[in-house]
């Protein structure tokens, strides 16, 4: 048996068709597989090592970890050095009112304790959600997950979820009330296709919002962390969520998720009952302190500026026969082809020429665009060629 075969045969799959990449080393903009190949990974392992693979800083803080203590209590009870370090670093960079932090595992589980958290505070249960937005595979991130291929099997779900168009003021003054305890959104839309809110909307949910009571929760599980050009994508905006969701790129390829409120909401925890909401490994101290670094080495590089030179350079070459549009900001960005045909033979391309492609959860037409942000100038030219030309051999 070839170790494809007993990977089908001993891990749970999750779907029929993987990509079955034997993976030997990893480093910076590159992975390396077991039969010699090298890819460029121009999707981070979607959106997660934005600084490359074992960036030598993330490296260097977690061994630097291991040497003092691994996992020592549940969440909530010990001072931890490295989560105290870390969450006094993200909160410095962000609004006042997101003073707090509590760490979690993933993505899913941000989303879960966000909106649990909502609920608690409010007293209230109603959640209102988009259509086409993707918040995790857990029963509460699925609940507020607007596609119903992935719901319909899982029913019921969550009550009490209005789902409105993304985008759309229609609905907004109805449905978002004062029964409802959030509302949560992507301000850019991933899975739905890398689709940035728009800013009049946005600032008219914020407005729904402060008036009804309910709270803001902004998921930026995949836009965080200096992908799309700022620190967080709300920054685009100058709108600010009352619960900030976090994971994926936020600590530098190590496993984390966390929510960020104020102390106020998030004494909705602390009492009735103590010990409501918590978490075994939330905080994980090597996660954190792979977080603290990956962030110290976020605010002192020009990533920012290479997010946006990502942008620049995509948007320009990418651009004739078979491409309808590039969208998105910064490093998060898709690219819109005219059939699923064309999408799959440039992704199948690319990928035997050594550049790791992908798509996104809810669209069969659209490249997902992710490179780290510490592709070099020439490599990410050579990437755009290889792909322009791809797309112009079969269109
Ligand atoms: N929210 C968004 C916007 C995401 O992109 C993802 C992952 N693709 C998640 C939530 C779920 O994160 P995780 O897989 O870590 O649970």
């Amino acid at each position: 048996m070839t170790n494809l075969d007993k990977f089908k045969n001993s891990i749970a799959q999750t779907s029929d068709a993987p990509m079955g990449l034997e993976i030997s080393h990893a480093e910076g903009p590159y992975l390396y597989t077991t039969n010699g190949k090298r890819y460029v990974d121009f999707i981070s392992g979607i959106a997660v090592s934005s600084l490359g693979h074992r960036h030598p800083k993330v490296i260097e803080g977690i061994k630097e970890q291991i040497n003092k203590h691994l996992h020592v209590m549940v969440y909530g009870e010990f001072v931890q050095k490295p989560q105290l370090k870390f969450a006094e670093l993200l909160t410095s960079i962000l609004p006042n009112k997101l003073d707090q932090v509590y760490f979690v595992n993933s993505g899913t589980e941000a989303n879960e304790g966000a909106l649990k958290l909502a609920k608690k505070h409010t007293g209230r249960s109603k959640l209102v959600a988009f259509k086409n937005s993707y918040h995790g595979d857990t029963h509460g991130s699925l609940s507020v997950t607007g596609r119903d291929v992935y719901r319909d099997p899982y029913l019921p779900l969550l009550p009490d979820v209005h789902f409105l168009e993304f985008n759309s003021f229609e609905g907004l003054e109805d449905v978002i009330d004062d029964k409802t305890a959030a509302v949560i959104l992507e301000p850019i839309q991933g899975e739905g296709g890398i689709i940035p809110s728009d800013e009049k909307w946005l600032k008219e949910i914020r407005e729904r919002c402060n008036d009804s009571g309910a709270l803001l929760i902004y998921d930026e599980i995949q836009s965080g962390f200096g992908r799309t050009g700022k620190m967080f994508a709300f920054e685009h905006y100058g709108i600010a969520p009352d619960i900030l969701c976090l994971a994926k790129a936020m600590s530098g390829g190590m496993p984390m998720g966390a929510f960020v409120a104020s102390k106020e909401i998030f004494e909705a925890f602390m009492y009735n009952p103590p010990l409501n909401h918590v978490t075994t490994f939330g905080g994980h101290p090597v996660s954190c302190a792979a977080a603290l670094a990956n962030l110290n080495e976020l605010l002192s590089g020009d990533y920012l500026e290479k997010a946006k030179l990502i942008e620049k350079k995509s948007k320009e070459k990418l651009k004739g026969k078979g491409i309808l549009e590039v969208r998105g900001k910064g490093a998060m960005l898709g690219l819109q082809l005219e059939s699923k045909e064309l999408t799959q033979k440039v992704v199948k391309q690319c990928f035997s020429l050594g550049i790791l492609l992908g798509w996104t959860l809810h669209s069969e037409t659209l490249i997902r665009l992710a490179p780290p942000l510490i592709i070099e100038e020439d490599l990410l030219n050579d990437v755009l060629t290889v792909i322009m030309m791809s797309i112009e051999q079969h269109s």
